[in-house]
């Protein structure tokens, strides 16, 4: 199964919500996006539906885990220039569903926000890929969040609670996939790529372990290549559709 062809982006788009499982998801995958996003004046907001509880490669105890996730999270949207950065509770890293719950409470911040793009894991499996950007935690993400999307987000009939908070219904317009199968819609993100690697320094518990340029460097000359990009060129691949 993989997507169909990407789809042009909007061009009036303004307000992007990431929405992601973990702390590090958006910045690994789209961090120098989301800066360059930022530098061309949209404003970027995130959801982060735990706080990475089972994550990180140190003896740090793990009851401390999720303060100093939340924390390194926070430092890395700061770098990038995404302004708001929301937490879920009641979400365990490891254990994560495309839940009604999960659902309802992604809608919740949609309609808060009110995004006209939405940046997010992709829902579909990358079978070449078993381990890494297919977690399941990332896959129940992206799935909930295009249900979402469509129709929860939208049907004023959906969540009456969050109707009685007064929030509106709301049409994101816009999906952006992140590692999904077969990529089509590419970022140049040279001139960004420095602020990803500061953001990813940002992530101690998860990245002062290794040093995570020369994958990543890697990984961006592989999809620079794959976009026919000039020599030297970097770039994040995403799949991109309209939801009308
Ligand atoms: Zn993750």
């Amino acid at each position: 199964m993989t997507f169909p062809a990407s789809a042009e982006p909007f061009a009036d788009v303004q307000r992007v919500l990431a929405v992601f499982a973990h702390p590090d998801d958006v910045d690994f995958g789209a961090g120098a996006t989301v800066a360059r996003w930022v530098a061309e004046g949209l404003e970027v907001a995130y959801v982060i539906i735990t706080r990475g509880d089972a994550g990180g490669f140190d003896n740090t105890p793990r009851e401390e885990m999720p303060a100093l996730r939340e924390a390194e999270q926070r430092a890395a949207a700061a770098v990038l220039g995404a302004k708001q950065v929301t937490f879920l509770d009641g979400y365990h890293d490891g254990v994560l569903t495309p839940s009604i719950e999960l659902r309802h409470d992604i809608t919740r911040e949609i309609r808060r926000f009110r995004p006209d793009r939405i940046l997010t894991s992709s829902p579909l499996r990358r079978w070449e890929r078993i381990a890494g950007p297919s977690h399941p935690d990332h896959l129940a993400a992206g799935e909930a969040t295009t249900c979402a999307i469509y129709p929860d987000s939208r049907n004023p009939f959906t969540f009456p609670d969050l109707a009685a908070e007064g929030l509106e219904p709301w049409i994101v317009r816009e999906v952006w996939y992140q590692a999904g199968p077969a990529p089509d819609h590419h970022v140049d993100v040279t001139d960004y790529v420095d602020a990803k690697l500061s953001a990813l320094a940002a992530h101690v518990t998860q990245t002062s372990h290794q040093d995570v340029r020369p994958f990543l460097i890697d990984r961006m000359t592989q999809a620079a290549a794959a976009a026919g990009a000039p020599e030297g060129r970097l770039v994040e691949s995403f799949s991109v559709f309209r939801t009308a």
